[in-house]
C-alpha cells in the first residue's frame, strides 16, 4: 500500500507528489492525463518567477520534477471510485484497486463549453476561457464575453480595463450577476450588454477568430459582431462526479476542504481546482497541493501505521 496516493497529475497533484516524496514516504500518482489543464494552454505568464512559458513545456517540467523523486507514476489511468477505511481504496477504470493510508484528490476542473461551430477550431486562437490568463493577449482589441453570471460579468469588468471593447452576451432575459457587479459593468463606457442573445457560431478566417454570430431570442433575428476574441464564462465543472456521495461536496460539486486541505473523510485530502478554494490558477493549485501533502504527512505521523 502507498502512504500517500495522489489522484490527478496537474499542478496541484504534481506539487503534492513532490512534497510527499520529499518526506521519504511511499508516494504514488495516478492521472488520466499527466499535466492537466496546462496542456491545453499556450502561453503562461503569471506563474511567479517564470515570466513566460508554454503549457506543454510547463507540463513536461511538472512531470520531470516528479520523476526526480521516487514516485510511482501511473499515467493514462482513470479513477472511478473511492472507498473510505483504514486503508483507503481507489478503483481504476481498468478494475485495478490501489490502496493507500492517505489520498490527495487533485482531479481539477474543466470549463463548460458552449458547443457551437468554431469553438474547438479557434480554441487558443481567439477563443479563451481564463481572463486572468489570456486577457492581456487582447490588449487594444475587441472581445465578447459569453455568460452573464458572476464570472462573466467579473470577466467583462476585468477585460474592459485592458481591451478596446467588450460585448457581454447573456442567453437569458437578464444578467444573473450580483447587483453591485452589474452596476459597475453598466458604468463602463466600452461595454455593450446583450441579453436574450444565443451564440450560434464563432467565426474566423481559418487562422484566428474574426467574429461571433448570435440570434436574438426575442425576435429570432440573426446578428454578427466583428471582434478578435471570445471569452467563454458559463461555468467551471469540477472533475468530482466520480466521488458520488463518499466525500462531502458543495452545491457546485466542488470538494469541501478546510484550511489544511482536509475533507470530511479521515485521511482524504484535496487540492486545486476540484476544491472550493477560490481563484482557479496554477500558482494557487500548486500551493494547495503542497499544503495537502504536508497535511497528509501530519495525519500519517499521528495515526498508527497499519
Ligand atoms: P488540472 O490541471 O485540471 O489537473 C487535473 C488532473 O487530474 C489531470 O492530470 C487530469 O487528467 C486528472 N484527472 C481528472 N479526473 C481524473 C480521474 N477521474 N482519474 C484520474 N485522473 C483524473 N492558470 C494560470 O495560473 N495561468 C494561466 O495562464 C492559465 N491558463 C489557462 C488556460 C486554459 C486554456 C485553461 C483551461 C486553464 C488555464 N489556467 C491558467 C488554469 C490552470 O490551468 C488551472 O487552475 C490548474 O491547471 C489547476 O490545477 P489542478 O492540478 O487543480 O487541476
Amino acid at each position: 500500500a502507498f502512504d500517500v496516493l495522489v489522484v490527478g497529475g496537474g499542478p496541484a497533484g504534481a506539487a503534492a507528489a513532490v512534497y510527499a516524496a520529499r518526506k521519504g514516504i511511499r508516494t504514488g500518482v495516478v492521472a488520466e492525463r499527466f499535466g492537466g489543464q496546462v496542456l491545453d494552454t499556450m502561453s503562461i505568464e503569471n506563474f511567479i518567477s517564470v515570466p513566460h512559458t508554454e503549457g506543454p513545456k510547463f507540463a513536461a517540467a511538472l512531470e520531470q520534477h516528479v520523476k526526480d523523486y521516487d514516485v510511482d507514476i501511473m499515467n493514462v489511468q482513470r479513477v472511478q471510485s473511492l472507498r473510505a477505511g483504514d486503508l483507503i481504496e481507489v478503483e481504476l477504470a481498468s478494475g485495478a484497486v490501489l490502496k493507500s493510508r492517505s489520498v490527495i484528490l487533485a482531479t481539477g476542473a474543466r470549463w463548460r463549453e458552449i458547443n457551437v461551430p468554431g469553438e474547438q477550431q479557434y480554441r487558443n486562437k481567439g477563443v479563451a476561457y481564463c481572463p486572468h490568463c489570456d486577457g492581456p493577449l487582447f490588449k487594444g482589441k475587441r472581445v465578447a464575453v459569453v455568460g452573464g453570471g458572476n464570472s462573466g460579468v467579473e470577466a467583462a469588468i476585468d477585460l474592459a480595463g485592458v481591451v478596446a471593447h467588450v460585448t457581454l452576451i447573456e442567453f437569458g432575459d437578464a444578467l444573473r450577476a450580483d447587483a453591485v457587479l452589474q452596476s459597475k459593468l453598466r458604468s463602463l463606457p466600452n461595454v455593450e450588454i446583450l441579453t436574450q442573445a444565443q451564440t450560434t457560431e464563432i467565426t474566423g478566417d481559418g487562422q484566428k477568430v474574426n467574429g461571433l454570430s448570435y440570434k436574438n431570442r426575442a425576435t429570432g433575428e440573426a446578428h454578427h459582431v466583428e471582434l478578435e476574441g471570445v471569452f467563454v464564462q458559463i461555468g467551471l465543472v469540477p472533475n468530482a462526479e466520480w466521488l458520488g456521495e463518499t466525500v462531502k461536496r458543495t452545491q457546485h460539486g466542488e470538494i469541501e476542504i478546510d484550511a489544511r486541505c482536509a475533507t470530511n473523510v479521515p485521511g482524504v485530502f484535496a487540492a486545486g481546482d476540484v476544491t472550493n478554494v477560490p481563484y482557479k490558477q496554477i500558482v494557487i493549485a500548486a500551493g494547495e497541493g503542497a499544503k495537502a501533502a504536508l497535511s497528509a504527512f501530519d495525519y500519517l505521523i499521528r495515526s498508527s501505521a497499519p
